[in-house]
């Protein structure tokens, strides 16, 4: 099953993916995640990449697409992933489906997760994620907070925050990017008939948690 994660940034993709992941037993395969490894590892494809997402912009196709390629065919995959991150372009959207109809797969589901975007702001200024990277466990410091404050809860490291969350002008830039190249894929999934959209706000009293739990009780039916 492939399952890709739709929504601004700071809506709760990645606590949602990770929710499913775990009791469904499919990896999670967060862009965003591989990038920010690859550059505290400082590797050649970590460095090239900083050069964009320290300035809020995209990384290129050339990089990010055959990164995917390459993540969807480890045997962890083989049943299928949950895309967080991937796609944020109707190209890379197109490409994907080329990529996923060559092994004979399809998207099945896109969960499209949409927040008031003052407490979006709110949320990417108050999320903090693991300096581990082999854990990467993501906390909010009012939502969701570590049991030990600074100290991830899963593994015991250092918790931080990501450097693209504490620049106003990074963030910014980050939304108006999500508005202009990856909003318009709600509707080429709403085409296509597999786009399940929720709201989470704490105004409804609907966290991502909520939708999760949601998720894998259909998918378990
Ligand atoms: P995220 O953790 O998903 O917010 O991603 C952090 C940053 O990584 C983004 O702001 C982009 O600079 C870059 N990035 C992640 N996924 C992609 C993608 N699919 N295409 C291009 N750049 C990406």
């Amino acid at each position: 099953m492939i399952i890709i994660m739709l929504g601004a940034q700071g809506t709760g993709k990645g606590t949602v993916a990770g929710l499913i992941s775990e009791e469904i037993g499919i990896p999670q395969i967060s862009t965003g995640d591989i990038f920010r490894k690859n550059i505290s590892e400082k590797s050649a494809l970590g460095i090239e990449a900083d050069k964009y997402i320290s300035k809020g912009n995209l990384v290129p196709d050339e990089i990010t697409v055959p990164m995917v390629d390459d993540r969807l065919k480890w045997e962890d995959a083989k049943d299928g992933a949950i895309l967080d991150g991937f796609p944020r372009t109707i190209e890379q959207a197109e490409k994907l489906d080329e990529i996923l109809s060559k092994n004979g797969k399809k998207v099945d589901l896109v969960i499209n997760l949409v927040t008031p975007k003052d407490e979006i702001i709110d949320r990417m200024l108050t999320r903090r994620v693991c300096t581990n990277q082999d854990c990467k466990a993501t906390y909010n410091i009012k939502l969701h907070p570590p049991k030990k404050e600074g100290i991830c809860d899963k593994c015991g490291a250092v918790l931080k925050q990501r450097e693209d969350d504490s620049d106003p002008e990074a963030i910014k830039k980050r939304l108006e990017i999500y508005e202009e190249k990856t909003s318009p894929l709600v509707e080429y999934y709403k085409n296509k008939g597999i786009l399940r959209t929720e709201t989470i706000s704490m105004s409804i009293n609907r966290m991502g948690t909520d939708v999760a739990k949601e998720v894998i009780g259909e998918i378990k039916k």
